[in-house]
């Protein structure tokens, strides 16, 4: 039994390395939205360090959220669009950042809602969040470094307690593991996938990423570009996206009918607290 053991872990680490950046994901889907909900659970349960905007008297600003999120998610680009019970909350916090934890919950800051400047940029950072939930790049980025531990506690059959905790790290950008590049770079292309089948300009993450760049020289870095690097390569992919890529082309409409929305974005930010 042992040695099978064994031969199974040698195998799989080899494989691990073998396949490097992608596709390899010793979680279950279930794992993917177990590890969501349990980060749901702490947050509410912490306030002060992550003071949640209450539905409740907020009804029309999660109605806004909520109806550019279902937008999105009526791409057929989405593999888990009815397995995740996708969620969007708002972060009552003057801080410029978004996260996605894995299984489809969604959390934005007041303070990058405000700072953006229409829509379609909003509707493009979602994009890539839910990207990085859809593609699973948490539960991936996991195996990828936790690999043998992972399977070493399957055989074993020890309880996934601190796999939570890393995965919660890695949606807040608090430990070590983080996305990598060819994450990043894949979530801002399904961005503009995703919003091919909306009413919003597709390079919404294109524009939000300029303004984030612009904004940033000679102060502090945001939190968001901290776990997001932005360098030309990155804006390369996106213009490049826009006009060589050939699904993007599938995808797009060409009937000029896309917009960014400014001033149903500033009637939204005006809900805010
Ligand atoms: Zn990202």
């Amino acid at each position: 039994m042992k040695t099978i053991q064994i031969n199974i872990l040698v195998f799989t680490t080899l494989w691990l390395t073998a396949c490097g950046d992608r596709g390899v994901n010793f979680f279950s889907v279930d794992d993917d939205k177990s590890f969501g909900e349990e980060l749901v659970k702490s947050l509410e349960a912490d306030p002060v360090n992550y003071p949640v905007l209450q539905r409740q008297g907020n009804e029309k600003a999660y109605l806004y959220i909520e109806t550019m999120m279902n937008d999105i998610l009526k791409s057929d680009q989405f593999k888990f669009k009815d397995r995740f019970d996708w969620e969007v909350h708002i972060i009552n916090q003057d801080v410029l950042n978004a996260f996605a934890a894995p299984g489809g919950k969604l959390y934005f800051y007041t303070g990058l809602i405000k700072y953006l400047d229409n829509a379609a940029s909003l509707a493009g950072v979602m994009g890539h969040e839910m990207a990085h939930a859809d593609l699973r790049h948490s539960t991936q980025q996991m195996t990828k470094v936790y690999g043998f531990d992972i399977l070493m506690s399957i055989i074993l059959g020890q309880n996934a307690g601190e796999m939570t905790n890393i995965a919660k790290d890695l949606a807040l950008g608090l430990g070590t593991l983080k996305f990598s590049r060819d994450n990043e770079y894949d979530a801002d292309r399904y961005s503009m996938y995703y919003l091919a089948a909306t009413k919003y300009d597709p390079r919404g993450i294109g524009s939000f990423f300029e303004k984030m760049i612009d904004n940033s020289e000679g102060s502090s870095t945001p939190a968001w570009l901290s776990t997001h690097p932005s360098d030309d390569k990155r804006l390369q992919n996106i213009a490049d996206t826009y006009t060589k890529d050939d699904e993007f082309k599938k995808l797009f409409k060409g009937d000029g009918s896309y917009g960014l929305y400014k001033e149903e974005y500033d009637a939204f930010k005006n809900l805010l607290p």
